[in-house]
């Protein structure tokens, strides 16, 4: 009994971790067998399981038993080549095998120091990405920017969001919060509206612009100008505009050169969202629809979705890291150690990513 508590050792994870990739491996052989749609009702698997943990181990076959027989029918299988629901999620025998060593290595990467290699290549294959993007080099870590992955585009727009609100809120004081104006078009993603839900920006100031078909759902830029003429007029505070290149619901992709300029000459921080026709944009033939960005301050897409890696990646680029940084790092005595005191704030708090802008310690995804 003594024996069978103990926790597995290396040759056993060989022998299992060989088992698991074999019955990973006979999943993908037969799933185009399964219906895409799960087929189970609510509550399902309460009637299966028991109603409290077992005492005694079980042997690895018995779980992976329990798994064909009793979660398996409660999975929708968002992998097969059946499915065709809401948005791709496509990931890859790579995109597994990397996620393997990640599980098995299991960093923990809160700062430089808890394990270089961890942020280090994170920067440097977002730097790659952003290269194949052909983002503009205001883009990439080399000067005043960077990427930083975030678990998902929600995440991402929410903290650039508080970036610029904290941003602009430096400059006309922070008691004029409920001042601060978003603008975005109707067919943009409702994570947006869930930024500003949790940024504190006052509910009447969302502006999600109609869109119509004479643009082909693409956001006006005359229809914003005058929006934000009116809006200055009543002693509002534009602050953030948010274009999308494929938007969820249509597919529009918005001007962004013209919108960029309007968003620059009134002071605005301009994020463009490209969730996930942005993977697309690495094609030579796809990659006009990103003309303009060179005007935005942020840029994101998801390699969960349409790039073969595993949910949940979303990369996120901006030109300046100095402002998501002001409005995002803490800095506790716990987290100092003394390389970071030997390098600069700005790229020391890059480099660590600690707590807030770290994605496993900051995961704002759609399950809000
Ligand atoms: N933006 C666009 C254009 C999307 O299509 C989606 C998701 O479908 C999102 C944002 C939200 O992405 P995530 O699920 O990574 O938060």
């Amino acid at each position: 009994m003594e024996n069978r508590l103990k926790p597995m050792d290396a040759e056993q994870l060989r022998e299992y971790g060989h088992k698991m990739v074999d019955f990973i491996a006979d999943y993908y052989k037969t799933i185009e067998n399964f219906p895409v749609l799960s087929q189970v009702e609510p509550g399902y698997l309460r009637n299966l399981l028991p109603d409290s943990a077992p005492n005694q181990p079980d042997s690895f076959q018995h779980v992976l038993d329990d798994i064909q027989a009793k979660i398996l029918p409660g999975v929708t299988h968002w992998q097969s080549p059946n499915y065709f629901a809401y948005y791709p999620s496509n990931s890859s025998v790579a995109g597994f095998v990397g996620e393997m060593l990640s599980a098995g290595l299991n960093i923990v990467g809160f700062s430089w120091i808890t394990s270089p290699a961890a942020t280090e290549l994170e920067m440097i294959v977002l730097d790659w990405l952003a290269k194949m993007l052909k983002l503009p080099e205001d883009f990439l870590s080399a000067g005043q920017g960077g990427g930083v992955i975030q678990g998902t585009a929600s995440e991402a727009v929410l903290v650039v969001l508080l970036a610029a609100r904290d941003k602009v809120l430096r400059r006309v004081g922070k008691d004029a919060l409920e001042k601060l104006v978003v603008y975005a078009s109707d067919q943009m993603h409702s994570s947006l509206q869930k930024a500003c839900q949790i940024a504190g920006i006052h509910p009447e100031n969302c502006r999600l612009l109609k869109a119509t078909s004479s643009t082909n759902y693409a956001l006006s830029p005359e229809f914003l100008s005058e929006t934000i003429s009116q809006d200055l007029t009543i002693g509002l505070i534009p602050f953030f505009l948010c274009a999308t290149v494929g938007t969820t619901s249509s597919t529009a992709v918005d001007p962004l050169l013209s919108l960029g300029k309007i968003a620059k000459s009134n002071g605005m921080w301009f994020h463009v969202d490209a969730a996930y026709a942005g993977s697309a944009c690495v094609c030579p033939e796809f990659r006009h629809y990103m003309d303009g960005v060179e005007e935005a301050d942020s840029f994101n897409m998801n390699a969960h979705k349409w790039f073969l890696t595993n949910f949940d990646c979303s990369a996120l680029w901006v030109k300046d890291r100095s402002a998501l940084v002001q409005a995002l790092s803490t800095n506790p005595e716990y987290l100092k150690n003394k390389i970071t005191e030997t390098m600069d704030g700005i790229t020391t708090v890059w480099l660590g990513k600690p707590a807030m802008l770290y994605k496993k310690s900051y995961q704002v995804g759609q399950t809000f």
